[in-house]
């Protein structure tokens, strides 16, 4: 497989970083910046008038370690919000019940290359603007079943050991390809991709702009202490245009941003701030 598709953490060294930083961290929520907005999650929007003074601390997100939680939630309702990541796993035999072609989207058809049918509009607009901008992008990988991960992440077992492998490839149930919401992207044509997509103008516009359209890098640069993977500038989550304007205006990464919307019991973004980020 492609390196794209093998995601490495980094060493122990880090880890051992990650856990000082997130023992260290406490997340501080004001009451009244999280009124609930918009219906994206279905749920009733939280009174604007709440003038609560109280603090609340939050479980802070747990560092990052390799686990085997199946997720209590829903996928197919919860596609958005759910967290999938090295300790949270989605059920072996989950699959998203609506997956399409990414020709929908105006991609050229390939075999195998599918996501739901709810990602299709904002994918068409995204690969509409990045051609516009003379900076068109291809996908390299879309949806991958959990049968799919296990026959990576076996073979990569096979080339490199059970601890390497273990180290460099989600491991089955972990991917966030199995929602069914998430690309792999690189410059139009190209067959490969690696870091150095970061800094190309097509990287450079993705990064910029992809959140524009609902899509959002779940493992930004410099952020594998909160992320748990090394930079992967190809690597887009589909969360929806407010879920995603949300998580830029936090300034965080997904994977906290979708921890502490879950321990506040919300699925429906934090109304923006017109604050300048702290
Ligand atoms: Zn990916």
């Amino acid at each position: 497989m492609h390196p794209y598709d093998q995601p490495h953490r980094p060493s122990a060294q880090v880890y051992r970083l990650r856990r000082a930083v997130a023992a260290s961290a406490l997340v501080v929520v004001a009451g009244v910046g999280w009124q609930a907005v918009g219906s994206d999650g279905g749920e009733e929007a939280a009174p604007t008038t709440t003038t609560s003074s109280t603090t609340t601390t939050l479980p802070a997100l747990p560092a990052c370690a390799e686990g085997e939680e199946i997720t209590s939630r829903d996928p197919d309702q919860d596609w958005a919000t759910i967290l999938v990541d090295t300790a949270r796993a989605l059920p072996a035999t989950y699959g998203p019940p609506d997956l399409h072609n990414i020709s929908q989207a105006g991609f050229p058809f390939t075999e195998g290359q599918a996501l739901r049918g709810l990602v299709m509009d904002d994918l068409a607009a995204m690969r509409q603007a990045a051609e516009a901008n003379g900076t068109p992008i291809g996908v390299l990988a879309s949806y991958r079943s959990y049968p799919t991960q296990v026959d990576l992440f076996t073979r990569r077992v096979d080339q490199l050991g059970a601890s390497e492998a273990g180290s460099r490839v989600a491991r089955p149930g972990h991917s966030e390809h199995q929602l069914g919401t998430t690309i792999d992207v690189a410059e139009q044509g190209a067959l490969d991709v690696d870091q150095s997509f970061g800094a190309s103008p097509t990287g450079q516009w993705i990064a910029s702009n992809a959140h524009e359209y609902g899509f959002i890098l779940s493992y930004p640069a410099e952020s594998s202490a909160t992320t748990c993977y090394d930079f992967e500038p190809w690597h887009l989550r589909y969360v929806g245009r407010d879920h995603a304007a949300a998580v830029i205006d936090s300034g965080v990464t997904l994977r906290q941003y979708l921890w502490d919307l879950e321990q506040r019991g919300t699925t429906t973004p934090p109304v923006p701030s017109t604050a300048p980020p702290q």
